[in-house]
């Protein structure tokens, strides 16, 4: 249950101090209640944007989860996969730590990328071809971002500090690679 390893020391003892509670309820709560939670991007590549609530009042919102996984298709060849719910959670949480407001969209380099992609940015080289990180990529877990108006660097230290999964610091390239993989950190 990767959603109970995020921020978990902070919600839990709130979600335990509520008596009993039944098992959506404590879920909820250790997402960090049932206020709802949106996410905002913008393809730095296209120009397109999406705006969606990811979570609501009966937990994860089907419908807002299916427009970011378009919204972070590969935008090379328009494929899209189920993103990782959790991923989006870790952004928004990411965003809140750096007290970004919500309808920011966040500047988005690369989510999804199709088998096809990931083999050509291989053969290309170059920039953010680890292998640690391109599966995550594939799977749906990971994206390349970049938050306005908050420099690289505090970025970079606000997704250190989650403890979620894996970063990815690129400075020369101007963004942050997050992912919901195990805990680790490069570059
Ligand atoms: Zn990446």
């Amino acid at each position: 249950m990767r959603e109970l390893m995020i921020g978990r020391r902070g919600l839990l003892g709130g979600a335990l101090a509520a008596g009993a509670m039944t098992t959506f309820g404590a879920k909820a709560a250790i997402l960090g209640g049932t206020a709802e939670k949106r996410l905002a991007f913008r393809n730095v590549h296209t120009n397109d944007t999406v705006d969606a609530r990811f979570w609501g009042a009966n937990g994860w919102d089907a419908q807002g989860l299916a427009e970011l996984n378009h919204g972070l298709r590969d935008w090379r060849n328009n494929e899209q996969t189920n993103m990782d719910p959790a991923l989006m959670l870790l952004i928004s949480r990411i965003r809140d730590t750096l007290g970004v407001a919500p309808q920011t969209k966040v500047e988005l380099i690369s989510g999804y990328r199709s088998p096809e992609t990931n083999s050509a940015l291989r053969a290309r080289g170059g920039e953010h071809t680890g292998v640690a990180s391109k599966s995550q990529h594939m799977l749906g877990k990971a994206s390349d971002i970049h938050m306005p108006g908050i420099a690289l660097d505090r970025l970079h230290a606000a997704a250190l500090s989650m403890q979620a999964g894996g970063v990815g610091y690129y400075p020369r390239d101007g963004f942050v690679h997050v992912d919901t993989g195990r805990v680790r950190h490069w570059g």
